[in-house]
């Protein structure tokens, strides 16, 4: 099989490549590269997200009345690559990617006038309010009250693991405004003003060290009604839209392909604990091969529920199996970084940024100082977006039993 480009694909191609040589700094770069979480700290996701907005690229798939680029699948796919390639910062999602598209589809004039332009200005940051204490991969059991009193709602809950909402200025949320009938009826999609006094945010700080996710307690917070997205008692159709989405991803396997050839490189030049490099070990060396060869198979995968998409014939399915083997192979990536930097990867700085004049120094070397925080970090991969559990399930409900 034979992959090619046309001949506009690769002008496009070249003005991406160029852009990025201009726009992208060596600050973004390394501090993306030394970033051990799944999104780049705020500080260059913001300067990156403006640079990219200036120039029509932040929200680039949105429909094209809502600014987006009308780009085809290939022109996605060189990006989103060309991006990874060159180690851009990894944006939050929440605003663009989760709401952006919903209230494109489902919002009122009102809404679409009144937000999308402060997603896209970064004026407003958003966070996302879906899973509870009691309801995680059973979303639908969610408990979070809202009460209709004249043109408001009043909430009252919890969410958890509400990422980045200690940055967010507004939260969307699901809640349940009538209990009265079958679990996924009687839930609405609500966004919420952080800033109010029925609003307090506590920090879940990860294992890795990382303070990047939180819990969210309402006490009769409010919102205008003005603020229901959807249909009163319909947002479950509205969260499914947006879960569609989230698991749809972007293209991994160019940046996971970047990754395993830096772990190649690193290990040509690391002991092995037997008076030897790890580069000439023969089983790390097949470790790597094969999730190169994994990170390849990806790659078609990938490609392939792209044209999918754009055809209008995409199987949800393909979506868990990508999410599936990405997330592992995620973690596995992780994991052999961290075997080259051996024993001085045995260190967990809690303190970030980790770049920056303010970063602390690396006690061996910046690789090393990064290795331990990346592969616990990365644990969480196959927990967000859906668990590998549930992406099983649908694999198994949805491919292999037809
Ligand atoms: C780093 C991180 C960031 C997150 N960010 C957000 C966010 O911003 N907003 C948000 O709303 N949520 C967020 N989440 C929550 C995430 O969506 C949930 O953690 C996830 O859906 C799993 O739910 P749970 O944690 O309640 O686990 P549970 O659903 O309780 O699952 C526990 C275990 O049981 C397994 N299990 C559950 N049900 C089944 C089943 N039917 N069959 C087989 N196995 C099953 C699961 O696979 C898992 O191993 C985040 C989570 C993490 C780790």
């Amino acid at each position: 099989m034979k992959f090619s480009f046309s001949k506009d694909e690769i002008d496009f191609r070249n003005e991406v490549v160029t852009f990025l040589e201009q726009n992208l700094t060596e600050r973004l770069r390394a501090g993306s590269r030394a970033s051990p979480s799944v999104f780049a700290e705020p500080d260059i996701a913001r300067e990156w997200q403006e640079i990219l907005a200036q120039k029509g690229w932040y929200n680039y798939y949105w429909p094209v009345e809502n600014g987006g680029q009308g780009w085809s699948a290939t022109q996605k796919y060189i990006y989103e690559k060309e991006l990874a390639l060159a180690d851009a910062p990894s944006l939050p999602v929440m605003g663009v990617k989760l709401l952006g598209p919903i209230l494109c589809h489902y919002g009122t004039a009102w809404q679409k006038a009144e937000y999308l332009p402060k997603i896209l200005s970064g004026e407003h940051f958003w966070c996302q309010g879906f899973s509870e204490p009691g309801a995680g991969s059973d979303l639908a059991s969610l408990k979070t009250r809202a009460r209709r009193e004249g043109d408001k709602y009043v909430i009252n809950g919890s969410k958890i693991w509400t990422t980045q909402a200690h940055h967010a200025t507004h939260i969307f949320c699901l809640v349940r405004t009538d209990a009265s009938g079958p679990r996924q009826e009687g839930i609405s999609f609500l966004l919420l003003d952080m800033d109010q006094p029925g609003i307090e945010v506590r920090p879940i700080h990860s294992l890795a060290g990382d303070h990047e996710v939180n819990q969210v307690f309402f006490d009769d917070a409010v919102t205008s009604v003005d603020n229901l997205v959807g249909v009163e008692g319909q947002g479950w159709e509205v969260a499914k839209f947006l879960l569609s989405n989230e698991r749809m991803g972007t293209s991994r396997a160019p940046k996971y392909l970047a990754d395993i050839a830096r772990v190649r490189r690193l290990a040509g030049g690391a002991p092995n604990g037997r008076e030897g490099l790890l580069g000439a070990d023969a089983f790390f060396a097949r470790e790597l091969d094969e999730l190169e060869l994994d990170a390849k198979a990806l790659e078609v995968l990938e490609l392939r529920i792209l044209s999918d998409n754009a055809n209008g014939c995409l199987k949800r399915e393909l979506v868990s199996v990508s999410k599936l083997l990405g997330s592992n192979m995620r973690q596995k990536i992780d994991k052999a970084a961290l075997k080259v930097s051996a024993n001085a990867g045995v260190q967990l700085e809690a303190q970030r940024p980790l770049y920056g004049n303010s970063a602390p120094a690396p006690i061996f070397n910046k690789e090393a100082q990064l290795a331990a925080p990346t592969y616990l970090n990365s644990r969480a991969w196959t927990i967000f977006g859906g668990t590998n559990e549930i992406q099983k399930t649908l694999i198994a409900r949805e491919l292999l039993s037809k």
